[in-house]
């Protein structure tokens, strides 16, 4: 079970926690392929809490989102969201979006510190975040 996601991707998830000083969030866009979770877009949505500490995604924009992924032929198949002050380990009130949208949940910091989570019955795991570059996507 990985998440595996262009590096190019990934620097833009950085750059977003870097330039913002609100909490960035948004949706990862890709596909299953077997256990594994394969990353072909991200889509900013507004975070309408404007808190450098917790998110909550514009609903409208979220919406949205969803449609255009729909149009695209593509999956949500991750959320991600920065944070700007603690490790990339999800918060309580991240634990309780977590229940809502059993997906993997990116956490990137300002630093270009990245890990993935999902909430499991045994309780919160770890999910590997694997980086290639764009010419190796494919092979996945
Ligand atoms: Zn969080």
């Amino acid at each position: 079970m990985r998440l595996i996601i262009r590096s190019e991707i990934i620097r833009m998830l950085i750059e977003l926690a870097r330039d913002s000083k609100v909490e960035a969030c948004g949706f990862l866009f890709g596909r299953r392929d077997g256990d594994d979770w394969v990353v072909e877009e991200i889509r900013e949505v507004p975070n309408r809490l404007n808190s450098p500490e917790a998110f909550e995604m514009e609903p409208f924009e979220m919406v949205r989102a969803i449609d255009e992924a729909e149009e695209k032929g593509l999956e949500i198949i991750g959320i991600f969201h920065s944070h700007l002050e603690c490790p990339p380990v999800p918060s309580e009130r991240d634990l309780e979006g977590m229940r809502l949208w059993p997906v993997p949940w990116l956490i990137v910091t300002p630093e270009g510190r990245v890990r993935a989570w999902t909430l499991e019955e045994r309780g919160l795991m770890e999910v590997k975040v694997e980086t290639v570059s764009s010419e190796n996507v494919n092979n996945y």
